[in-house]
């Protein structure tokens, strides 16, 4: 069997772009792949366009190799754009080659451990009352791991720019954490995201104001490019951290994991360089007793292909996914994803189909057109920017 083309579907979908890819072969087997960078969809397509050539004509099911070659094919190797191309291509890969053979997916990666996913549920409720209500809500219908967002009031400069003041943000984030935990008690596991919005003092800071038993996790309260800031925070609080969700290879969770920094491995197929450099994550995270807890803000395809990377391995704590009680944004048009992995609440059913166990309608996402987008800048009141 041989690569015959690989074609590009930058697709919105709900409320976010998502750029799916389709490898064709010519023995009329497709794969179809995700990359998960999202914001920067035109930059990824560039790098699928240097990796059509490399592709074509190759034999799909040598996986490795191929990721191997277009790692290493130019001088400039890695980064984030490049990785999440080899991760379209490299989950692409692995839905033919699971195709061919008649298996589903994790069969590739040693077979499954687990009939369903844990999953955890998202509420974006403001601070106040209404965050209570929806965790009720969602201990009411089974989600026993919640996660919530930061106070962030929604304040505008002049120009439209949205305000973010993170010491304005800690005080009542924390107030309202710990309200949440006294209402909840035993009943849920809690998380909150900071989308890396703080600095080592703020974060700090915001550890302090928390009760000991408030937060079962802290996801990315501070940008990850110094681990050594990490380390310096992680000497500060007892709080676990869920990092990892932007790294894009192996080497970027080495130190992570190696000097304990990160308690649970936030990895994300889509952008890690595809299921091959993730199951060498998940190895050495299973080796420092690390389980992982996906990221997957996107599709039926990255939960598709996250769901038999959790199924593959013993180390699996929850998923990520962003349908739920207090979430319905439209990720799951089941118009655009005629086949997708079954949801069963707070479940996800591993797909025992072969392949990924999902299928992209192409002809119903011909419109509307792909409009990227510039980005968003969150900026402080003085109108420096922040981070978003
Ligand atoms: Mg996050």
């Amino acid at each position: 069997m041989k690569i015959r083309d690989l074609k590009l579907y930058p697709t919105m979908v709900g409320r976010r772009h998502q750029l799916i890819i389709k490898i064709e072969t010519d023995e009329g087997i497709h794969g179809w792949g995700e990359s998960g960078l999202s914001g920067r969809e035109l930059a990824v397509m560039g790098a699928l366009r240097h990796y059509r050539e490399l592709i074509i004509g190759r034999n799909p099911f040598d996986i490795g190799a191929i990721w191997q070659d277009l790692y290493r094919s130019q001088y400039f190797e890695g980064g984030r754009v490049l990785t999440a191309a080899i991760a379209a291509i490299d989950i692409a890969l692995h839905d033919i080659k699971g195709k061919a053979l008649g298996v589903p997916v994790h069969q590739l990666l040693g077979g499954k451990h687990r009939d369903w996913v844990p999953l955890f549920a998202t509420t974006g409720a403001p601070m106040g009352p209404k965050l209570i209500e929806d965790a009720e809500l969602l201990i009411s219908e089974g989600w026993n791991v919640i996660r919530t967002w930061m106070h962030a009031p929604g304040e505008q400069r002049e120009n439209g720019d949205p305000v973010y003041e993170p010491w304005e943000s800690i005080g009542p984030t924390a107030h309202w954490l710990n309200k949440l935990r006294e209402a909840v008690g035993d009943r849920a596991v809690l998380g909150i995201d900071y989308h890396h919005r703080l600095s080592v003092a703020e974060a700090a800071s915001f550890c302090q104001k928390l009760g000991r038993d408030t937060l079962d996790f802290l996801e990315e309260p501070i940008r990850d490019e110094t681990p050594e800031a990490y380390e310096a925070l992680r000497r500060m609080t007892h709080v676990p951290f869920a990092i990892g969700e932007e790294f894009s290879s192996k080497w970027q969770f080495l130190p992570y994991i190696e000097r304990g920094i990160t308690n649970f491995a936030r990895i994300d197929v889509c952008n890690v360089g595809g299921l091959t450099e993730a199951m060498k994550v998940a190895g050495w995270a299973e080796a420092h007793y690390i389980d992982l807890m996906p990221h997957n803000p996107l599709g039926p395809i990255c939960s598709a292909v996250t769901a038999h990377l959790a199924a593959a391995v013993p180390n699996f704590a929850w998923m990520e996914i962003r349908q739920s009680p207090t979430e319905q944004l439209g990720f799951y048009d089941e118009r655009l994803f005629p086949v997708q992995p079954v949801q069963q609440g707070p479940r996800l059913i591993v797909p025992t189909v072969p392949g990924l166990g999902v299928e992209f309608d192409e002809k119903a996402a011909e419109h509307p057109e792909f409009q990227p987008r510039a980005g968003r800048l969150l900026r402080r009141r003085d109108g420096s920017v922040t981070n978003s």
